[in-house]
């Protein structure tokens, strides 16, 4: 599942679950999308591109379609490892 982060990495824009300005890139470091022209379009953390970030919605729009009534599988523990290990790199 994404992280949502609530936050542009480069202006500090906020970002939050419903904004259609939120762009992320592979590994989820997300920016907006002034920031990512700025940019070339480049993840200035890892060299990759962006996609726009979609929209999780907060409520039922239709027939339970929402994060509540459908929330997504569960990571496996391999990729819950992964991304532990991938989120400690990036801090240090
Ligand atoms: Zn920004
Ligand atoms: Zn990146």
């Amino acid at each position: 599942m994404l992280e949502l982060r609530p936050t542009c990495e480069h202006c500090n824009k906020a970002l939050p679950a419903a904004s259609t300005e939120a762009m992320i890139c592979s590994f989820e470091c997300t920016f907006c999308r002034g920031c990512v022209e700025l940019l070339g379009n480049v993840c200035p953390n890892c060299g990759g591109g962006f996609a726009p970030r979609p929209v999780r919605p907060s409520r039922d729009w239709k027939n339970g379609n929402d994060v509540a009534h459908h929330p997504p599988p569960r990571a496996s523990f391999t990729n819950r490892w992964m991304s532990i290990r991938m989120r400690i790199g990036r801090r240090k």
